[in-house]
């Protein structure tokens, strides 16, 4: 069984994440500050933990680089902050994903979910699918309800990197250093170039994405369920 463990110092939503995550099949523990975390830590394997940045005894930022470091188990923070710049920094400071309060059930266990797929023995899928959409990996084929999607190399490079991480978002910046080793400073309008191309020809409506989802000064995420 997943052990997962909860640092909140909130009751309401540590009670809630609880209830979620143990109705789903995974244990769960709560840590109510910095220094329970640590003990929780030493103490037994978690799977994963969840993480609230804003914690009595402790700088959210400094404490996920500590215990990422530490543990090398995957971070989903949880942070009441809707400031871009804070999941920006989150991400960058070694957290897989996070998670906006409020959220319900289905968004915490599909993030628990892709953390922990992330984190598993190295998959080696043959290919991806999510709804019509298959990428076939050793074929380099991209195909939609059946029919194959003309990608050029670069824009199958974006699409590959994207699904496999779905379910969590990649920040620019790791996005940008993937596919041309470099920081997204001077990438981005190639970036968006190659997204606009590739959601017209995956998307139904490109404005309105149903497989590569915008986090909007974030980065993007593709969709692993409709
Ligand atoms: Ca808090």
């Amino acid at each position: 069984m997943n052990r997962i463990l909860i640092v909140e110092d909130e009751f309401s939503i540590s009670n809630f994440m609880k209830t979620v995550l143990e109705g789903d099949g995974y244990a769960a523990e709560v840590a109510t500050c910095a220094a329970q975390a640590r003990a929780a830590l030493a103490k037994e394997p978690f799977a994963a933990m969840l993480l609230d940045l804003g914690l009595p005894d402790a700088d959210g930022m400094e404490l996920l680089q500590e215990l990422r470091q530490r543990y090398g188990l995957p971070v989903i923070v949880v942070s009441a902050r809707t400031e871009e710049s804070d999941k920006v920094a989150a991400l960058d400071c070694g957290a897989d994903d996070y998670i906006t309060k409020p959220f319900g059930s289905p968004e915490l266990l599909a993030r628990i979910r892709a953390a922990l797929r992330r984190a598993g023995p190295a998959a080696q899928e043959p290919r991806f699918t999510v709804g019509e959409l298959t990428i076939d990996y050793e074929k380099h084929l991209v195909t939609l309800a059946g029919q194959p999607v003309h990608l050029t190399a670069g824009e199958y490079r974006l699409v590959e990197l994207l699904s496999r991480h779905a379910g969590r978002v990649l920040t620019y910046d790791r996005i940008s250093e993937a596919m041309w080793g470099d920081a997204a400073g001077g990438n981005s309008q190639l970036l968006r170039v190659n997204m606009a191309n590739i959601r017209r020809k995956l998307e139904q409506n490109p404005a309105e994405p149903q497989y590569i989802l915008t986090e909007i000064g974030v980065g993007y995420r593709m969709r692993d369920v409709l």
